[in-house]
């Protein structure tokens, strides 16, 4: 199920409310039970389903006859879904006059690499003047993807075919840049294809050596129930204090976006969009959530 597929589902449940004569319990079972399923199926946490369901319940069982509770059962889901997405704590934001350092972290072929050079491009159109350092020593070619793309976009990048060490890349990088006087220096870090030790003692050491400002989460959208797991792995390695979901043009279903929120308690910046550097959005809960619900 897709994102807006999600939003027609839930949107029939509560139509379906429309035909029974009376909106009694056992309407609103049905219609509660159709919403958890179509979220469930979206990749929605069972625990935040759950609450969710919950709250939904409460907000019309009390009402005296007369109210339009399909209205307020719309609202109520709406509501729900948008305080999950709510991490209680606005993310740091780069400012300028000083040396901003952003490290991104997350599992191979989530979109780092990409999402470090749209990073990039979204700041110098406010003013700012970014660097990307490549930390990521692990993957073959990670390097030169990290340099065509910042070369297409014109930000200079530092990195290292010899050097194996990417807290000595990161370091030097950052301090590079920094003697440059880049107001916003961008270290783009190393996945694996699975959660694994190694990972996690690599973030926690370059968090240590760079000192960042700021670590992103960066997640892809398509993972779906994996994503709280996945979310929570990192945030236990490393500060994690903003996320980033990317693909959303793809086949996402959306909920995994909502697990990540949970798990890291950090807000969610940015969408990726599409391959392209410009395919970027900067994240903003009302209308994620009409995307969902379609
Ligand atoms: P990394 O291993 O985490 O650095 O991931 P990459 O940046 O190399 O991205 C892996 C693949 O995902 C590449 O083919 C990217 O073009 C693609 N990609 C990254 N972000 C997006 C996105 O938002 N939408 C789509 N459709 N593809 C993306």
């Amino acid at each position: 199920m897709v994102l807006g597929e999600l939003g027609s589902r839930i949107s029939g449940a509560i139509q379906r409310l429309n035909t029974a004569t009376v909106i009694d319990d056992k309407a609103l079972t049905i219609c509660v039970n159709e919403i958890t399923h179509a979220l469930l199926q979206a990749d929605v946490q069972f625990k935040l389903v759950q609450a969710l369901s919950s709250n939904v319940r409460k907000s019309v069982e009390k009402l005296a006859a007369g109210h339009d509770k399909r209205h307020i059962i719309q609202k109520a889901v709406f509501h729900e879904l948008r305080a999950m997405l709510d991490a209680g704590k606005p993310s740091f934001t780069p400012t300028k006059g000083r040396t901003n350092v952003v490290m991104l972290v997350g599992l191979q072929g989530c979109g780092k690499t990409t999402t470090c050079t749209k990073y990039a491009l979204h700041y110098r159109k406010k003013g700012f003047n970014p660097a990307l350092v490549c930390a990521d020593t692990f993957r073959a070619g990670a390097f030169d993807q990290l340099k065509q793309n910042a070369t297409k976009v014109k930000i200079p990048f530092y990195g290292s075919y010899t050097e194996t060490d990417p807290v000595v890349i990161a370091q030097e990088g950052v301090r590079k840049f920094a003697d440059a006087k880049h107001d916003l220096i961008i270290l783009d870090t190393s996945g694996r294809h699975k959660q694994e030790n190694a990972l996690f003692e690599e973030m926690r050491q370059l968090a240590a050596a760079t000192n960042p400002d700021l670590i992103i989460f960066v997640m892809d959208s398509s993972i779906g129930q994996a994503a709280n797991d996945q979310a929570l792995a990192f945030r236990e390695s490393a500060k994690v204090g903003a996320v980033i979901i990317t693909k959303i043009d793809g086949h996402a279903k959306g909920g995994g976006a909502l697990s990540a929120v949970a798990a890291t308690k950090s807000p969610i910046i940015f969408l990726g969009t599409g391959e392209k550097a410009d395919a970027f959005e900067t994240f903003e809960s009302k209308a994620f959530v009409s995307r969902l619900l379609g």
